[in-house]
């Protein structure tokens, strides 16, 4: 059987962005739980699958200052420090079902995952899928209405054809995880 030209992207899934975490969204854990139940049962349906971590060296503006309360759009408590547990993928996301880590925002806010780089190298997730003849992504993980939705926008804008499995995410708020798959879906996005 020949090897499917779709990659499955998962962005994010980290404790920080789960409950307990420094910026938790209500489902991460459910989600990183599912994502491994997606891929258990479905994993042929895959070429590839990449994760993507949030990783923050000194993300120049990123960080609410302190005594300074974030705005939670531009401004963030601090998250994902490189290396810290809040950093790490979440236990209930079965890494040994990813083949690949893309890390993002050492040095600058980044929520897309096409803003990262192979880890341990300075390969672009981008080029990397094409590298792998492929031509279709499939978009889970957190949070919905962040990088979720500006991996998804990229992929789209890179080409790829874009499907957005929206019941493996989690959105910061109700709100704005719905504007977010409106306006994957105005790009182009499928919404499964
Ligand atoms: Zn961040």
């Amino acid at each position: 059987m020949s090897v499917p030209h779709k990659a499955l992207i998962v962005v994010d899934v980290q404790n920080d962005f789960c409950p307990g975490g420094a910026l938790a969204t209500d489902r991460g854990a459910v989600v990183a739980a599912a994502v491994s139940g997606h891929l258990r049962a479905e994993r042929d349906r895959y070429g590839v699958v990449v994760g993507t971590k949030d990783w923050h060296i000194d993300p120049v503006g990123h960080f609410a200052p302190d005594g300074v309360e974030p705005d939670f759009q531009e401004t963030w408590p601090v998250h994902c420090v490189a290396g810290s547990h809040g950093a790490e993928v979440h236990p209930e996301l079965d890494v040994d079902l990813v083949d690949a880590w893309f890390l993002k925002g050492e040095h600058t806010a980044a929520y897309s995952g096409f803003e990262g780089h192979l880890d341990g190298a300075e390969t672009g997730l981008a080029d990397w899928l094409r590298g792998r003849e492929v031509t279709e992504v499939a978009v889970c993980g957190v949070a919905t209405d962040f990088c979720v939705r500006a991996t998804a926008l990229d992929a789209v804008a890179e080409g790829f054809t874009v499907d957005l499995l929206s019941d493996l995410c989690s959105p910061v708020s109700e709100a704005g995880g719905a504007a977010a798959v409106g306006q994957m879906a105005a790009a182009g996005v499928t919404v499964v």
